[in-house]
């Protein structure tokens, strides 16, 4: 007969579940993680892997809630990706610790003066003689910024967090498993099962639409925001390579803020005009275009903000149905739900780890990059 009991069980292997399930192995608990679909899940593989300080939230001149919660986070990340956390990422390959803000000269050149005044993250001003050489000759007139904001590539991220347990990281094929306490990180899969369990009353969560924009054959490596007038950068862009060894550059922000099923040319004409502006020498002519639709989910927004300050976690029964909010927020989400598990009295049990290898294997989830159609897209004017 199978064991099919547990200490904890977690649904969701997105970053919020396997950063709390990778925790909880290293802290000698017996857990199974359950994932419908792949492994990185559907917002977390798709995400810039950009470890906010809080400054981003900081470009309209005040200090947010949010940005004050998130400020702490860059360090948990350094923490694990230099392997000396209560996770290990050191596996992770292709290290990026910082990245840059692009102010254009004119009025906007005021908030050099603003984030450099900020407690928040580390920021320094980079003397135009020190500029990487596709800034320099992408003819961008302004100040440059580097901020010490961790970009992650995603995939060996998600990588390290599940190959050492991966024999615990299963398909979920609605097998009964009896857990002390079972913990939802399934994204929009949260609500659905609170419903199917009883759990749902005083549950509300939030939908936000992107249409991401990809760029293949970029010219070089890039991860910036361009600044503009509003607390939303124009366009954030981070490069990633192909399995195939093409650079891409990855592009959000503002020009990616509309429903997912619009028209993808208006991405493309929306990233032009944007280095049309900021990058006005860059040659776009070998980029082949493409398009991404995803939504990000997570609790409701309490406090009049467009995304709630820190992770949002619902306690029903003897479940918690959790948000991380930002890919950055994983690291204290799972200390908030440490905190429970301890509060509960819930013990790592001195069984051997489950033999789960009745339940099917789960598969790694594909990037972007390497799944999109790609388009030469003659459509998009510059500027
Ligand atoms: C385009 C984009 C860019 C972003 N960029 C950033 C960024 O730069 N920095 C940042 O901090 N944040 C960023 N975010 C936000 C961040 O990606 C999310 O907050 C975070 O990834 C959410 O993680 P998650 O584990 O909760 O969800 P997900 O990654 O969506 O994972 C949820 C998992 O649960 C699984 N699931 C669903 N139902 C079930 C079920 N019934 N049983 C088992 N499994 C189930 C799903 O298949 C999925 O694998 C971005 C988001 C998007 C969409």
């Amino acid at each position: 007969m199978v064991n099919n009991k547990t200490d904890i069980l977690i649904y969701g292997a997105g970053i919020a579940g396997l950063w709390l399930f990778h925790t909880l192995k290293r802290s000698g608990y017996d857990v199974l993680l359950l994932e419908k679909n792949f492994i990185g899940g559907g917002q977390s593989i798709a995400s810039q892997g950009i470890i906010h300080s809080g400054l981003k939230y900081t470009l309209a001149g005040k200090v947010s809630p949010l940005a004050r919660a998130i400020g702490a986070m860059p360090d948990r990340w350094r923490e694990a990706l230099n392997g000396s956390g209560p996770v290990d990422l050191s596996p992770a390959k292709n290290k990026v610790f910082s990245q840059n803000l692009l102010i254009p000269s004119g009025p906007l050149g005021g908030l050099v003066e603003t984030l450099g005044k900020t407690a928040l993250g580390s920021t320094k001003k980079i003397p135009a003689a020190q500029w990487p050489s596709g800034v320099t000759s992408s003819g961008f007139d302004g100040t440059l910024m580097e901020m010490g904001e961790p970009v992650l590539d995603i995939p060996a991220v998600i990588c390290a967090l599940a190959k050492p347990y991966k024999n615990s990281i299963r398909k979920n094929n609605n097998a009964t498993i009896e857990a002390k306490l079972t913990i939802y990180t399934a994204a929009a899969g949260n609500e659905p099962a609170a419903k199917q369990n009883g759990h749902a009353a005083g549950l509300e969560t939030q939908k936000r639409p992107l249409l991401m924009g990809l760029m293949k054959n970029a010219p070089f490596v890039l991860h910036a925001h361009f600044v503009g007038p509003s607390e939303k950068p124009v366009a954030t862009i981070t490069t990633h390579k192909t399995k195939d060894g093409a650079l891409i550059w990855y592009v959000g922000g503002a020009v990616a803020e509309r429903a997912k099923d619009s028209d993808p040319s208006e991405v493309y004409t929306a990233i032009r005009k944007a280095f049309a502006k900021y990058m006005p020498s860059l040659d776009l002519s070998a980029i082949q275009w493409a398009s991404f639709p995803i939504d990000r989910i997570e609790g409701k927004s309490k406090t009049g903000g467009w995304l709630p300050d820190t992770p949002t976690i619902h306690e029903a029964g003897n479940a918690l149905y959790c948000w991380p909010t930002k890919l950055t927020f994983a690291p204290l989400l799972a200390n908030m739900v440490m905190k429970k598990i301890e509060n509960a009295g819930i013990k790592p049990s001195s069984q051997q780890t489950t033999d789960w290898s009745f339940l099917p294997e789960a598969d790694y989830a594909t990037a972007p990059w390497d799944s999109v159609k790609w388009t030469k897209d003659n459509s998009g004017k510059q500027g």
